[in-house]
């Protein structure tokens, strides 16, 4: 259940809509989680609203701009255990997963809890109030993952799409996963449809849903997509998986398919409006074109593009042919950190070095991680804030040296000049998770960063 929440006293508003102007002099008003008013303090107000705020938490917006909570569309926790490993460096997709592999073996219940606490904080830190993950590494006895990272999301308070991945295709059948990390397709689909029947709420404003995410062509048989897609579509959850990532996987999909990614999606019944990918970096006219009728969105993961050598996703081409596209920090030791608003400003800056002036605006990137992150998840009530819409919001203090002289635009400010600390509040639901270092929600970062550590067995 949403909270209730007056946020006042604030310099300017952000809606997230690239093209409203930046609002000065309103108040916010979240009731059940939902925004109830954003306007004035006029008459109106006075006489109607202000009577109901009387229970009402206040929150006092001081000096800060407020800007709707961010949406990430993909990311893989679990990856937090091989953070910044000096082992992989350098090295591109395929050659990065296969060293990577044999580590990731090592993944247990419990360390996708810690390693998701520690993903969710950073991200909450970062302006991020939605994210999905989507966990694909399932060792021998360790089927609780997703059950353990929706608990996690519980404790921080996070909106959370969690997504069950799968891999069916190891080494020994031409993947690249080693076989002990492959699963049965009967054990994917009957834990599938568990974790559906178990955390799924399909509900406007819910907290957490599920996705059904196979791996990648990659590392996924053909069966094994259809089947997923069938179950997704008996249950109407959303479908998620890697797509045209690398050349090398263009070359894999040519030799082993003989087409393109995007014709094997076709072929697999993969293309549609339920349907995310992430990076399509590798597209051609024929591809966007498909992508655009079919409804079919993109996660633009800049910053594990730019690190594995794979390439810039053609995002100006996708928007204007009007695909859905939102952005997604990608997994932790590909990026290597959860920082949406880093992510951010990184696509920007790529994007204007590779399109020039038909790069997005600033204001569209912003967009791109709001509404065009919850298009892709299904959640047109979040990444705006508008009266009706979900009450995610945080907010920024910007009487600091580094924001001095940014005040022509604090919607462009973001993706321009960057947020380089963690934001003074992160709102949910009209629920202040994370405010001035703190949290809110039974959640204690020291004692779970020495929780993880310990686990680990590394500092
Ligand atoms: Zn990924």
């Amino acid at each position: 259940m949403g909270g209730d929440l007056w946020i006042t006293n604030s310099t300017a508003l952000v809606t997230g809509r690239p093209e409203d102007p930046v609002k000065t002099g309103v108040e916010l008003v979240i009731e059940g989680g939902v925004i109830t008013y954003l306007g004035s303090r006029d008459r109106h107000f006075q006489e109607r609203i202000l009577h109901r705020l009387d229970q009402c938490e206040v929150l006092d917006a001081s000096g800060c701009v407020i800007y709707p909570g961010l949406v990430n569309t993909h990311h893989h926790m679990y990856q937090v255990m091989t953070r910044n490993h000096p082992d992989v460096e350098g090295l591109g997709l395929f050659g990065w997963l296969e060293r990577l592999f044999p580590m990731w073996t090592g993944v247990t219940e419990e360390l996708a809890y810690y390693t998701s606490l520690l993903a969710m904080a950073e991200l909450v830190q970062f302006g991020c109030t939605t994210t999905m993950d989507h966990h694909y590494v399932f060792p021998k006895g360790q089927l609780g993952c997703l059950d353990r990272q929706f608990e996690a999301a519980e404790r921080i308070g996070i909106r959370f799409h969690g997504s069950r991945g799968s891999m069916s295709v190891g080494h020994s059948r031409g993947g690249l996963p080693q076989d002990d990390l492959v699963e049965d397709p009967d054990t994917v689909l009957a834990e599938s449809e568990r974790l559906i029947r178990t955390y799924h709420d399909p509900h406007p404003f819910s907290m957490r849903q599920v996705v059904l995410s196979p791996c990648a062509p990659t590392s996924v048989d053909a069966a094994l997509f259809r089947e997923t897609a069938d179950l997704a579509r008996r249950y109407g959850v959303r479908m998620h998986t890697h797509l045209a990532e690398t050349m090398d996987e263009i070359t894999y999909s040519r030799e082993k398919f003989g087409r393109s990614p995007v014709e094997y999606m076709d072929d697999v019944g993969w293309l549609g409006p339920d349907v995310w990918f992430a990076h399509a970096v590798h597209l051609d006219g024929e591809d966007i074109r498909r992508l655009a009728e079919a409804g079919v969105g993109v996660a633009h993961c800049a910053s594990s593009n730019m690190k594995l050598h794979s390439g810039i996703c053609p995002v100006h081409r996708l928007y204007r042919a009007g695909v859905f596209v939102g952005l997604g920090v990608d997994g932790s030791a590909s990026n290597d950190s959860s920082n949406l608003l880093a992510e951010l400003r990184t696509a920007y800056l790529l994007q204007q070095l590779a399109e020039g002036p038909e790069a997005l605006t600033a204001r569209e990137m912003l967009a791109l991680a709001g509404t065009g992150g919850a298009r892709l998840l299904g959640r047109e009530e979040l990444g705006v804030l508008e009266v009706g819409k979900a009450g995610d919001c945080f907010l920024l203090n910007i009487d600091r040296a580094e924001y001095a002289g940014s005040g022509r635009d604090w919607a462009a400010m973001p993706a321009t000049q960057g947020i380089h600390r963690p934001v003074d509040a992160t709102v949910v639901a009209g629920k202040v998770i994370y405010r001035d270092g703190n949290w809110y929600n039974g959640f204690h970062e020291k004692e779970v960063i020495h929780q993880f550590h310990r686990l680990l067995g590394t500092r």
